[in-house]
């Protein structure tokens, strides 16, 4: 090393690798052991000293257990605790601690997960986690598969395979040649697909809303009685799990319609997937083994780290081709390469959370942490509507839908539950109507959270109501 090196080096080579990382473990075993017990959305005052990150780039480098106490001390308490049991925002979930775990470690080990040559460990821990998933999920066995952000780049992932496919059909090549001059492509969605999807059908060049929207019942499903003529090539999305009911398209007479007609049928499963991996709630999600693709998410429902989502296509070649690179330093390997099966290229390990997610639950415990959500979703919604709340959707997963009177009041309801700080619930609309939704996705969800949540809501319901002018 040269003197200019070492001058210009900022101190953390001089600091103990080994000490830093068990700082950071130790702050992050304090967050997660005061998660029970910590107010949901963060205070105004810790907003207000987020400032505190927002300085000039430093000139020269600082010592990294100073950066360390920097992030824990300003960083720590502005955080919203998604983590814990009360938090019903969106569809979240939370972490499984083994997987909190497993993605130290991981990110300890920093392999990149492109190629199976840079890292053997990354690569075999994916490719099981890919075979685990399908089965968990009972899909067919053989699909392939790849670890993207979330779902949605998992529905992109997935759609463009299908692209691919409906296209190679009916004799274009749209890896090579494109879409313009291309056949034109049907992309069927359901009135009430997720913003998602259509967000990916317009990066594919398909078209936001070019679509056929299919007409919806009132739960946000796919009215299976009212479905057009399909002809040429074609798309259709399905989705198990509305994000707002948890209501499932009628998969079944939907493929049976689909398929007849040659179209490709891809189902965003970002959460309510996960169904089918527990006995009592996976009926409604029957027959959606009978598409050609899937989406879904880790994050949400299995409860590991962000970013962690998973597409999945019963033609593992058609994946293969849309996705494989060819390049001088890329020698075929023999073995699955991450990268010739996903839009990414470097990336980190995300099948190593879900190995450790599936490995600590098993078949049952992944049951288990489905249903005991969907039977807290139930209770939730049972309290409510004892109260006299207006419950919107049929609960039969884990997303409750509720009004309290007109819009106005249901939006105050929501702002009050959300600063009492006990839980956190978001707004959405409904066919017409503003809604509160609360979404039980966390393993960490107890008995005693329900108990505590409802209470608060009831609590922030009759004060909006008793203030009402
Ligand atoms: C959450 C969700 C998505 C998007 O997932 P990300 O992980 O945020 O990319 C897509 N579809 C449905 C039904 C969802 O619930």
């Amino acid at each position: 090393m040269t003197d200019h090196d070492s001058a210009t080096l900022p101190r953390a080579e001089a600091l103990s690798t080994a000490a830093l990382l068990r700082d950071a473990a130790e702050r992050g075993v304090r967050y997660r052991d005061a998660v029970a017990g910590r107010r949901v959305a963060p205070t105004a005052e810790a907003l207000t000293a987020l400032a505190g990150f927002d300085r000039p780039l430093p000139a020269s480098g600082a010592d990294p257990q100073q950066i360390l106490d920097q992030l824990d001390r300003l960083g720590s308490p502005a955080t919203v605790t998604m983590a814990g049991g009360r938090y019903f925002g969106f569809v979240n979930g939370s972490s499984l601690p083994v997987t909190v775990a497993s993605n130290w470690l991981a990110t300890a080990w920093d392999q990149n997960c492109a190629l199976h040559v840079m890292s053997p460990a990354a690569a075999t821990l994916e490719a099981t986690a890919l075979r685990w998933t399908l089965e968990a999920l009972r899909l067919p066995a053989d699909s392939g598969g790849a670890f993207v952000v979330g779902a949605t780049m998992a529905n992109f992932t997935a759609l463009a395979a299908g692209r691919h496919a409906v296209l190679a059909r009916a004799g274009w090549n749209v890896d090579d040649d494109g879409l313009v001059g291309a056949p034109p492509v049907t992309v069927a969605v359901g009135g009430e697909v997720h913003s998602t999807v259509r967000r990916v059908l317009g990066l594919l060049g398909l078209g936001r809303t070019r679509t056929v929207d299919l007409p919806v019942d009132r739960q946000g499903r796919i009215d299976a009685g009212r479905l057009p003529r399909l002809t040429g090539p074609a798309l259709v999305c399905i989705q198990a799990g509305n994000v707002n009911t948890g209501a499932f398209d009628p998969a079944p007479a939907i493929c049976d319609w689909a398929h007849a007609a040659g179209a490709w049928v891809h189902v965003d499963g970002a959460f309510g997937l996960w169904a089918r991996a527990a006995r009592d709630y996976a009926a409604q999600a029957d027959g959606y083994d009978r598409a050609d693709s899937w989406a879904t998410d880790a994050h949400k429902w299995l409860n590991v780290p962000y970013d962690c989502g998973i597409a999945m296509v019963r033609d593992a070649a058609a994946l293969r081709a849309t996705m494989a690179m060819t390049a001088a330093y890329l020698p075929p390997s023999g073995v699955r390469d991450p990268m010739h099966y996903s839009p990414d290229g470097s990336r980190r390990a995300r099948g190593v959370d879900v190995w450790a997610a599936l490995a600590f639950l098993g078949r049952d415990g992944l049951d288990a942490l489905v249903s005991r959500c969907c039977r807290h979703a139930a209770r939730m919604a049972e309290g409510l509507r004892a109260a006299g709340h207006e419950v919107l959707n049929d609960v039969t997963l884990n997303q409750v839908l509720v009004a309290f009177g007109d819009d106005a009041a249901t939006a105050r309801v929501i702002a009050a539950v959300q600063a009492a700080g006990v839980c956190w619930c978001g707004g959405t609309r409904w066919q017409g109507r503003e809604a509160m939704r609360i979404s039980v996705s966390s393993y960490a969800t107890t008995d005693a959270d329900v108990d505590a949540s409802l209470a608060s809501i009831l609590a922030c319901a009759t004060e909006v109501a008793g203030a009402r002018p």
